[in-house]
């Protein structure tokens, strides 16, 4: 057949996409007056400070509705701080989902802890609430729940277990930044919230972290571990005495170009988001007809809950296309000139380093270094089976950060074709091979944008 107009861009036809897309993919997006408070810093100096710093904190905080807000250097530094904070030491267990960015839970290594993953809920991707209860001992001392992917979790499930056992829980929303659950906004559901700042991010400020709580203790243990230069900040009198010196010997300042920058995109961030929102909603509505595509997000009937939208994922069952392979089938869209990456994080307990690497010199893995010899590792051994299935069959569509329904109906039209024509595929499909997903390197800056 002649390559013709309908014909798949990647048999030879023309591609779906044809728009200029420079400014629909571009993040962050910054303005003359996110420019003004950095040139403006730069000049006044005082980068080491904290007083911009602080009021960034207290706006953040008055704007999600929480007591305390404490910046650090970037999320992973944000989520140490908060596990300190929320006592995690030696021997304690943390319970996070095993599909997730390494920095939802590595840190526990730092404070002597144990991370104990759990399974994810198959619709969500986030952390299956009922895995939870069963990988519960007298050592857990926190629950990490994640907004995977934007969609945020099920936190009244995560909650009921946890009060059951009396658990605290944090909830890293770093994939999620104005995302609401159930009329709230997501890191101001739990005890303890944590959010990462950086540049690939919806709330992006080039690198940073932030914590919050309303527990007057967990934010003075925060200043305690690592931002010596704020003691006299801290209220909880048994904690005084320690005073001058960061118990974790950690420095965890942020450079106040940062802050100041973050002040600014306070005020922008929630009218992105909800462009974004929109245009992800109308992605969604056009292709949710399709066969083999199963839409990850909020219920569209509800007024009340929306997507953080950080790298959309949705699922693909190769079934409905004839067992058409995820990779031919993204390379196809690819080639019509839209996004569609295969994968997501491989799950973290498939990594040496979470069953037996010796970080430290322990002499056992440092998972377990710890923990009494004769624990019962039945918990946090053994199979996670959504998890290590869908982080395969999930792709990542389109991240739109304009409501141009010009350029959306391209990228809808290019999945509308490759469904449409994929049995022209299936003669030369190879197969998915194991190479899909990835521990560290999957949510990078390249698969930001159309690539
Ligand atoms: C990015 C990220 C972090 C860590 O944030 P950094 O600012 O990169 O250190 C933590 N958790 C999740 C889920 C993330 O995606």
């Amino acid at each position: 057949m002649a390559p013709g107009k309908d014909q798949l861009a990647l048999l030879g036809g023309k591609a779906s996409v044809t728009l200029d897309q420079t400014d629909m993919f571009k993040w962050p997006r910054f303005s003359d007056e996110h420019e003004t408070a950095v040139l403006d810093m730069l000049r006044n100096g005082n980068l080491s400070g904290f007083d911009v710093t602080k009021t960034f904190e207290q706006q953040y905080a008055e704007n999600l509705g929480r007591k305390y807000a404490l910046c650090c250097p970037n999320g992973t530094a944000a989520i140490l701080n908060a596990f300190y904070a929320m006592g995690i030491g030696v021997g304690d267990e943390v319970i996070a989902p095993t599909l997730t960015y390494w920095a939802s839970i590595l840190q526990v290594y730092n404070l002597g802890a144990t991370p104990v993953f759990a399974d994810v809920d198959a619709d969500t991707l986030c952390i299956d609430p009922h895995d939870i209860e069963r990988r519960i001992s007298d050592r857990t001392k926190a629950i990490v729940v994640v907004h995977y992917s934007g969609m945020p979790a099920d936190v009244d499930s995560v909650k009921n277990v946890a009060a059951k056992y009396d658990i605290p829980i944090l909830e890293d929303c770093s994939h999620a930044h104005g995302a609401l659950y159930k009329g709230r906004e997501v890191g101001s559901l739990t005890e303890v919230s944590a959010f990462s700042l950086m540049s690939g991010k919806s709330f992006a400020i080039g690198e940073a972290g932030i914590f919050f709580t309303d527990d007057r203790e967990i934010f003075d243990r925060g200043l305690l571990f690592s931002h010596y230069a704020r003691h006299n900040e801290i209220e909880t009198n048994a904690l005084q005495k320690y005073a001058g010196l960061p118990a974790g010997g950690y420095k965890h300042r942020l450079n106040q170009l940062t802050s100041a920058l973050g002040l600014v995109q306070l005020r922008h961030y929630p009218e992105q988001m909800r462009e974004i929102d929109k245009a992800m909603n109308y992605f969604c509505d056009l292709i949710e007809e399709l066969p083999a595509i199963q839409l990850i997000r909020p219920l569209k009937s509800s007024k009340t809950t929306k997507g953080g939208w950080y790298f959309p994922l949705m699922k693909y069952n190769k079934e409905e296309l004839g067992g058409l392979s995820l990779q031919t089938f993204a390379k196809a869209i690819g080639a019509e000139g839209s996004v569609c990456n295969p994968g997501s994080n491989t799950p973290l307990h498939l990594h040496p380093l979470f069953t037996e690497t010796d970080v430290y010199g322990h002499g056992k893995p440092t998972r377990f270094a710890h923990l009494p010899d004769d624990v019962d590792k039945s918990r946090f051994l053994g199979a996670y089976p959504v998890a290590e299935k869908v982080y395969q069959s999930v792709f990542q569509v389109p991240w739109f950060k304009q409501f141009d329904t010009a350029i959306i109906e391209e990228h809808a039209a290019a999945y509308k074709k490759v469904v449409e024509q994929s049995a022209s595929l299936l003669e030369n499909d190879e197969g998915d091979d194991s190479s899909i997903g990835g521990f560290s390197t999957f949510f990078t800056e390249s698969r930001n944008n159309r690539s």
